[in-house]
């Protein structure tokens, strides 16, 4: 949780901006606001980032991407590729929109692969949704190939990959919107809240009126205002953006200090047999926010999980058991379990997800240990860590041998 091991005086100053005036929304009271504008102010250091020529602030990771598939023009019946290996609001986002997700298989950059997606293209295929996972970034060259032969409409979950790049174009800037997300465990914090990004000017007015209860944003009379389309109540307030301004414009920092933690990390357990790491798609484009290990398979890998916890290791997660970012925990979304009616009941799904067929995403996922990179990490942390873990694996690998 980088974002919040830093969270301290330039957070405290922009909350205190809000609270001094009272205007805890982001939209209209110009004569109030004393000129604060946090959510504008969080979009623009986004943007800064990102390169993106347009940046949009909302509740959550979870609206967020939610919007980037309602904005893209995927909706109510429309196939959508997705991973198996995910924080499973993409399958939610997916669901509510009214679209019905196709599970494709993943490789050892922990995202979709051009192959995966491949395969699971039918007739209905509108669009694949990409999540970028654990800080790195899918292979884009490859995977922008079939997009483009297919013609489908790509949106990016880059809910764990903000800062992350491939060969110098940013997460979520690919296809025709993308997501981040500023919750508790990411990168950056605001408490709660999501960005869209996109280079496209017509999907980002979408968006923005999507957001908001189809509010067009235009005048300074929000009871005049015109609504082009229907919406929702996606909102971040000033105080939520208030924290992501100031978190925003640590990443930079974050994002170099990790890279160099997670260097020294892998320098020191590369030597250890047994010990691979995921592939990065583009390794100068890593926020490196998880240093992603490999075992040589899953028995090796849950030996490992369970020598490492009777050794007091933490900091960890072995997603193949997680409860909620991998498809084998996943009943209830297998299993179609809503409070109320979605379309896909009325629709049926297009594969039967108790059934699916993953075999490269199972064992990937099963080998995969990943610990949070940590930006206060001193030397003398790291040297510890890396000898406890090695110490586990060389005597997983020797039981194994014997
Ligand atoms: C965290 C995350 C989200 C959701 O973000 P929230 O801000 O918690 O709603 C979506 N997708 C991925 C891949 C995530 O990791």
């Amino acid at each position: 949780m980088p974002g919040t091991e830093l969270f301290g005086a330039e957070e405290r100053k922009e909350i205190e901006d809000v609270l001094s005036t009272g205007v805890l929304f982001r939209y209209n009271h110009d004569a109030l606001r004393n000129n604060h504008w946090k959510a504008k102010d969080f979009e623009a250091e986004v943007r800064k980032i990102t390169g993106a020529k347009f940046a949009h602030a909302m509740s959550s990771g979870s609206t967020a991407v939610a919007t980037a598939l309602a904005a893209s023009g995927i909706g109510a019946g429309d196939e959508v590729i997705v991973p198996p290996f995910t924080f499973m609001a993409t399958i939610e986002a997916v669901l509510f929109v009214g679209a019905l997700p196709v599970f494709a298989e993943i490789d050892e950059t922990l995202c979709l692969s051009a192959d995966g997606i491949k395969k699971a293209i039918t007739p209905k295929t509108k669009g694949v949704c990409l999540v970028h996972m654990c800080g790195g970034m899918a292979d884009m060259d490859s995977i922008m190939k079939v997009i483009n032969e297919h013609q489908l409409i790509l949106v990016e979950d880059a809910g764990q990959a903000f800062a992350a790049s491939y060969k110098g174009t940013y997460t979520g800037l690919f296809g025709k919107a993308g997501s981040y997300s500023f919750d508790f465990f990411k990168i950056a914090t605001a408490g709660e809240g999501g960005v869209l990004v996109t280079n496209d000017e017509e999907t980002y007015k979408k968006a923005d009126v999507y957001s908001d209860h189809g509010h067009n944003h235009i005048g300074a009379l929000r009871g005049m205002e015109e609504h082009p389309y229907l919406g929702f109540n996606y909102r971040i307030s000033e105080l939520h953006a208030a924290v992501g301004v100031a978190q925003t414009r640590r990443v930079p920092a974050i994002k170099e200090q990790n890279r160099k933690n997670k260097a020294y990390m892998q320098s020191l357990l590369a030597k250890t047999e047994g010990i691979s790491f995921s592939k990065l798609a583009d390794p100068d484009g890593d926020s490196a926010t998880f240093l992603n290990i490999m075992l040589p398979n899953t028995d090796i890998a849950q030996q490992v999980v369970d020598d490492m916890k009777a050794n007091g290791v933490a900091g960890f997660d072995y997603w193949f058991k997680n409860m909620y970012h991998f498809i084998n925990q996943w009943d209830h979304i297998k299993e179609l379990k809503a409070v109320s009616k979605l379309p896909i009941h009325i629709l049926g799904a297009p594969q039967d997800y108790k059934k699916l067929q993953l075999p490269k995403t199972q064992e990937t996922i099963g080998r995969l240990i990943s610990f949070g990179v940590k930006y206060k990490w001193t030397e003398d942390d790291m040297k510890q860590l890396a000898s406890k873990i090695s110490e586990s694996v060389n005597k997983v690998m020797q039981l194994v041998k014997a």
